[in-house]
């Protein structure tokens, strides 16, 4: 064991090296990587004097504030466990967190956090505007990272997976530094140039690696937007030259539809973006390649696969609408149900294998062996590759709906429902049917000032996809139901 392996000492080497560049940014305050380095040092020092050290669960509830990192690297420093959670939380949801992972320290906001720590005898520090500062304040910096081994787990993310209650995914330090080592050198190419947008929530697992622990190791400027609004996202972007765009494809989306009003909204600076999280529709990749003269490239990625998997490289062959090859250390296949791998073109699930799996499900061993089968992480997701070997996404299998017999994979309907110049945003989902089993339905966001009623839209994907896919069932909404990160969240869209 030494020291070198928690993640935590990224911070301090970059530290050491750019002591004086702007490491976080929100709005005017600034962060550079000595001031973050020093504020994780005092909060070890006060984990310390709380009796919190090695293993120990320590949660988190923030949005995308300085406080967050400050936090994270100080719980890692001092050998402890990061539990993120989402702020949003109400009362239930937070004493499931903190039972189930056995919190001991819980940091974030007052109102729901401060009763359900309370009532739990769970320790409770506020992070409001100035408190952490103040609290920071009373306590001596150490220069002292805790030891811990590569397999030692550095954060708990709870994910639904496929099915059931949330599930704590383990990742080790060793998950979380191979992740990101891999993300800033082979797939964003980042460097202490770069300005990285900190729009993707820091407590979900695509933040948290992709944008925060990148951008440490690398010495990048994280820029923060505590909640994601499209237009704040379009200002930040010019206002501070961002480089580097991570996001889900409804944030693509959503800043497409707001720059239509702003001609004059350029992005100038951005050199690359990433989309990752759910599918990205290949129309609204091309639409915001063209509006912004800008490459995305998507990839794939579970929390339990730390999470970037497989990516669409770059300097290398690209095809929209697919998640890329494996990325470097991580292997993958589409598998038949006995893990058999599956001839090109056939689909089946994706099974991941390499540093970037989990340690487990926390005190779960029957889910996890569930999931890891001879090294093999199966992802719960339907996938069938190319002859270039390229992984081309075809749903979640939960999502997939059968109608007669026949499979229809929703995404397919909505790629091709992405096609109509009026629909903004679209979601198709199975519901009971009496005939059938299931019928396609499809939930349509217009664009602003459309009239396009529901025989229009079967029309169109009538004409382009076989007889038993297009919806027979079209709805219009005003806006999509959507979770932390910005997916669609099809759940709610199905009758209950
Ligand atoms: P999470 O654990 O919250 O990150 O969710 C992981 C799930 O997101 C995966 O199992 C996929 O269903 C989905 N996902 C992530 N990236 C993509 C992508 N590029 N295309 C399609 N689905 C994706």
């Amino acid at each position: 064991m030494t020291n070198e392996l928690n993640i935590a000492a990224n911070l301090t080497r970059t530290a050491e090296r750019q002591p004086d560049d702007v490491a976080i940014k929100l709005d005017d305050f600034t962060l550079t990587w000595s001031q973050l380095d020093d504020a994780t040092q005092r909060l070890a020092t006060f984990l310390a004097d709380q009796g919190v050290g090695v293993g120990d669960r320590v949660a988190l509830s923030l949005p995308n504030v300085p406080a967050f990192p400050v936090v994270a690297y100080g719980v890692w420093r001092a050998g402890a466990v990061l539990v993120p959670m989402n702020p949003l939380f109400m009362g239930r949801e937070i004493d499931y967190y903190f039972e189930d992972a056995g919190v001991k320290l819980a940091f974030g906001m007052a109102g729901e956090m401060a009763k359900a720590a309370e009532q739990k005898s769970v320790t409770f520090v506020e992070v409001g505007d100035d408190q952490l500062q103040s609290l920071l304040a009373k306590f001596e910096p150490t220069s002292d990272i805790v030891e811990r081994d590569g397999s030692d787990t550095a954060v708990i993310l709870y994910t639904s997976g496929t099915t059931g209650r949330p599930k704590g995914a383990e990742l080790t330090h060793d998950n979380l530094e191979t992740n990101q080592d891999v993300t800033a050198r082979t797939l964003v190419e980042v460097t202490s140039d770069d300005v990285v947008m900190g729009c993707l929530p820091l407590f979900h697992v695509f933040g948290l690696t992709c944008a925060m622990a990148v951008s440490v190791s690398r010495g990048a400027t994280l820029t923060l937007l505590p909640r994601f609004e499209p237009t704040k996202a379009l200002e930040i972007i010019e206002r501070d030259s961002v480089t580097v765009f991570e996001g889900v494809p409804t944030m693509y989306q959503a800043m497409l539809a707001a720059a239509a009003k702003a001609p004059e909204v350029k992005l100038a600076s951005l050199r690359t973006c990433i989309s990752g999280g759910s599918a990205m529709p290949v129309e609204v990749l091309r639409k915001f390649e063209e509006r912004f003269d800008a490459t995305i490239l998507e990839g794939y990625g579970l929390s339990e696969t730390s999470p970037v998997a497989s990516f669409n490289h770059p300097n290398a062959q690209r095809k929209p609408g697919s998640i890329g090859t494996p990325i470097e250390g991580v292997e993958m296949k589409v598998a038949d149900l006995d893990g058999n791998p599956l001839p090109v073109g056939e689909v089946g699930e994706v099974a991941v294998r390499g540093h970037n799996i989990m340690k487990g499900y926390w005190n779960k061993p029957e889910e996890t062996a569930k999931a890891i089968r001879d090294g093999w992480f199966y992802t719960g997701d339907l996938a069938r590759q190319d002859e270039d070997g390229f992984y081309f996404i075809v749903d979640r299998s939960k999502d997939m709906i059968i109608r007669g017999g026949y499979n229809v994979y929703p995404r397919e309907v909505e790629e091709v429902l992405y096609e109509h110049p009026e629909i903004a945003e679209v979601a198709v989902v199975g519901v009971p049917d009496e005939h059938y089993g299931e019928e396609v339905a499809a939930f349509v966001v217009r664009t602003e000032g459309s009239n396009l009623d529901a025989d229009a839209v079967k029309a169109f994907a009538k004409e382009r996809v076989a007889a038993y896919k297009y919806p027979r069932h079209v709805t219009f909404i005003e806006t999509l139901p959507k979770g932390a990160t910005g997916k669609i969240l099809k759940r709610e869209l199905r009758p209950q």
